[in-house]
């Protein structure tokens, strides 16, 4: 197999380099070394006046000998550069064995690095690594740095730097599930704002000099957080910055999002919306349940179960959704749900009302609970289910899964058949 090589910008500032053989390659190399700060070593019984030059007037230590194994000490990376096969074979060896990169230029094959094709424009490195054609690569670099160089290419500025805040819907976590405006949004942000359960593996693709700002590391206690995260957006916005809020699902769905907008809106900041995938609706669907299905249900219910039912503070009806007969979707329900479910059988829903909890919905650990409304507080229990969870109430879940729930509910299969006639 011929796999490509793995680009990696090397940061060498003080780092130990060797470089064996002092030949014209060595030459070439052992500028840009210098130029990016290296502690270079080079061995060779002899050396090419340049650099013999350098020696002395640059961070680079000539040892005047042939190879020694100890050399390889405490070095970062090696480049074998000598004329003799046998020293390359041996360097090569011994850093394999040390786990050091290494450069061969008489045989690539044979090293665990390559040197790319490397121009700089503009602040800009542009590295090029053909298939082992140096000429190639080294024609494209000139290419590249020629059209940088004379505008015909721009490292674009195209950005949109409008200062002000961006609620950015992440949607359930999958990143291939976020928005395209939201994607871009979060690309031309200078600071991000990003919650626990936003999908964070795009955070990673974030340059370098953007300011994340992580929630889950703010002092906890719902309402200092959100202060505090109402207080830097504005901040960060009046001080000319583009802010990315960047949640899990939607920024309305239980998300305080319209709270944000209240803070901006009260400090003159400009605020815009782009809605997230929410996980309600979102993660069922991944879990292949379907939150209405026709002659099933009209109506499907989003709820928010943090606070038990009776709870002063509740502002759920419970007996009004007991009395409902459409899907109920709970979220942040986990701990609530032997509570919730006896709330729901206690106003009225069948005991055999099939229950599906999907856990760590678009994530790797994905998995789906099934129960009933009758024996969801154990299964919950027993299965050690952990937030966040999605919980699905309702015959729309013996749709997804009949052979789980194998006798049709009395009161909805009627409905049912009515609805398909
Ligand atoms: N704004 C978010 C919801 C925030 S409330 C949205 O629109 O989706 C947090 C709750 O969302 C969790 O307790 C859980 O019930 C649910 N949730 C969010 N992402 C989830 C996921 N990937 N899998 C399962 N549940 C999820």
């Amino acid at each position: 197999m011929d796999f490509p090589p793995y680009p990696s910008g090397l940061r060498l500032a003080g780092r130990r380099v060797l470089v064996v053989g002092g030949g014209s390659v060595a030459q070439r190399r052992v500028p840009h070394l210098i130029a990016a700060g290296a502690d270079v070593h080079v061995v060779s019984p002899e050396v090419t006046p340049a650099i013999e030059g350098l020696v002395g007037s640059a961070e680079v230590t000539w040892h005047r000998r042939g190879f020694e194994d100890a050399d390889l000490d405490g070095a970062w990376y090696v480049i074998a550069v000598t004329d003799d096969v046998a020293v390359n074979d041996r360097v090569s060896a011994l850093a394999e064995e040390q786990r050091v990169f290494c450069v061969r230029s008489d045989d690539g094959t044979q090293g665990t690095a390559w040197t790319p094709a490397v121009g700089r424009h503009g602040g800009v490195t542009v590295a090029v690594l053909g298939n082992r054609e140096p000429r190639r690569s080294a024609a494209l670099r000139n290419e590249i740095v020629e059209a940088l160089r004379e505008g015909r290419i721009a490292a674009p500025e195209h950005h949109d730097r409008t200062p002000g805040v961006v609620l950015v819907g992440g949607g359930p976590g999958d990143p291939g599930l976020m928005s395209i405006a939201g994607h871009r949004a979060l690309m031309e942000a200078d600071v991000v704002v990003a919650d626990r359960l936003a999908p964070r593996e795009v955070l990673g693709e974030l340059p370098a000099d953007v300011e994340l700002v992580d929630v889950a590391k703010l002092p906890r206690g719902r309402s200092a957080q959100q202060e505090e995260i109402n207080r830097v957006i504005v901040e960060r916005a009046l001080e000319g910055k583009r802010v990315v809020r960047f949640k899990g699902g939607d920024n309305f769905v239980f998300g305080r999002g319209y709270e944000e907008i209240i803070a901006c809106r009260a400090a003159g900041v400009p605020v815009t919306v782009i809605p997230g995938l929410t996980s309600p609706v979102a993660v069922p669907a991944i879990a292949g349940i379907p939150v209405t299905h026709r002659g099933v249900t009209h109506e499907f219910t989003v709820v928010s179960g943090h606070l038990p039912p009776g709870h002063p503070e509740s502002l759920v009806d419970y007996d009004a959704l007991a009395r409902m007969r459409g899907t109920v979707v709970l979220m942040m329900a986990v701990e609530n749900s032997p509570e919730i479910a006896k709330a729901l059988l206690a106003g009225g829903r069948e005991p055999g009302t099939p229950v599906a909890v999907v856990c760590d919905g678009t994530m790797p650990t994905q998995r789906t609970v099934l129960a009933t409304l009758s024996t969801l507080g154990a299964t919950v229990a027993s299965e050690k289910v952990q937030p966040p969870a999605i919980i699905v109430v309702g015959e729309v879940v013996r749709v997804a899964f009949p052979d789980a729930f194998p006798d049709a509910a009395p009161t909805t299969a009627g409905a049912a058949a009515v609805a398909d006639g």
